[in-house]
């Protein structure tokens, strides 16, 4: 074996087996092209507010680059609490919030929490690939449970039975993303309800990436949540972060919330992990959380308007085929008579210079679909729709 052989063989195989993400290879294929409309990632057209990086610039000139709280500034975790307790109407405590960097980093710690090697991680799909890659590192397994469009209310649906069935003596936890990227489903109370109260039955956690939760596009300020049925023990812990909302994608921050009895234990995760969170992002995120309602009331706007432009664009060709995304801001679609969709999905680079994921990213149940996101300024999804339409 050669010497990189030889090293690669010695690596843990939950390091090792890692799946590579599926929209890497179009995203490679299509980056810097001229004029190509970039609907493949999570994330909006909308640089962060002006507001938000002075208060990161005003923080670093006064010398605020030292180590840090390791469950974030008291000031931003007063923040979110106040934030938190106005979006869900109860006092949520500042002693439940642990910043983190990033979601991701909040659902890598929250499932460190939860599952260990060799234990079940029920995560219904089509999903977000990075919970099936995180629970994997850490040497749980993941569990997929198809979900499907409910063909009465054209939405995507959980049957919850089939979560139930799913469920083993290695079972410890579930993973539950409404409104979820990236099918657009947003569970009901009821299915809320019944997932919860199966987690009771078996003693399961419950991951609640609620990320998406204020884009909604019922009319309603934002969507139903496990804050609102939670009892005080209920083993819930709720991913969350500035990436969307504030448009801070590259900021890198998130917080995760839990009851305050598992402070001690965050905190030793986050010491352990990262050490803290730079004093001067944390900053930018007060002033994201004290002055940025108007921005995330646009981007909300912003997202509705792009939602309606792509949907009515994509039907009027009849032959492109989806459920109405309920949440967050991804249009998760099939185009008649095309199989191989991670084909599909480098010739639209080629025809449309358009650059969409294919669904093979999003694990079962998702091949025959495409993922595209609507979180961008009006002008470029109707040209997005016009050149799809013209494609397809
Ligand atoms: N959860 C879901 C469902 C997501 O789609 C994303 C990002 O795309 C995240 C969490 C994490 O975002 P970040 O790590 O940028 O905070």
């Amino acid at each position: 074996a050669s010497p990189e052989q030889a090293l690669l063989s010695a690596v843990r195989p939950e390091a090792a087996g890692a799946p590579e993400s599926g929209i890497v290879e179009v995203f490679n294929y299509g980056r810097g092209r001229q004029g190509l409309i970039p609907l493949w990632v999570g994330e909006g057209d909308m640089p962060t507010p002006s507001f938000i990086q002075d208060a990161a610039t005003r923080s670093l000139a006064a010398g605020e680059t030292f180590y840090t709280y390791q469950r974030g500034l008291p000031e931003l975790r007063d923040a979110i609490s106040r934030y938190m307790s106005r979006v869900y109407g109860q006092a949520l405590p500042a002693e439940r919030f642990f910043v983190t960097i990033g979601g991701m980093h909040a659902l890598q710690m929250a499932i460190r929490v939860a599952a260990g090697a060799g234990d079940e991680v029920l995560i219904p799909s089509p999903a977000w690939p990075n919970f099936l890659g995180a629970v994997g590192i850490g040497g749980a397994v993941p569990v997929e449970v198809p979900m499907a469009v409910d063909p009465v209310r054209n939405r995507w649906s959980l049957d919850v039975e089939r979560l139930a069935a799913a469920v083993t003596p290695r079972t410890k936890l579930i993973i539950v993303n409404s409104p979820a990227n990236p099918t657009g489903w947003t569970a009901t109370r009821e299915e809320l309800e019944a997932i919860l109260a199966l987690a009771r039955r078996h003693g399961l956690w419950i991951i609640a990436d609620e990320i998406y939760g204020r884009f909604v596009f019922d009319g309603s300020e934002r969507a139903p949540s496990f804050h609102d049925i939670m009892a005080e023990d209920d083993r819930i812990i709720f991913v969350q972060t500035f990436s969307k909302n504030w448009a801070m994608t590259g900021w890198r921050i998130g917080w995760l919330e839990c009851h305050p009895a598992l402070g001690q234990v965050i905190e030793n995760l986050m010491q352990y992990s990262c050490s803290g969170v730079p004093a001067f992002i944390q900053r930018a995120a007060i002033a994201a959380l004290e002055q940025g309602e108007g921005f995330v009331q646009h981007q909300i706007e912003r997202v509705r308007r792009g939602r309606d432009i792509i949907c009515s664009g994509l039907a009027a060709t009849g032959k492109v085929e989806f459920a109405d995304p309920a949440g967050a801001f991804y249009l998760f679609f099939s185009i008649k008579g095309e199989q191989d969709t991670r084909r599909a999905a480098l010739r639209l680079v080629d025809e449309a210079n358009v650059g969409i994921a294919p669904g093979t990213a999003f694990g079962v149940g998702g091949e025959r679909y495409f993922r595209l996101c609507f979180a961008r300024r009006a002008e470029d999804i109707q040209e997005a729709a016009r050149r799809l339409a013209a494609a397809v």
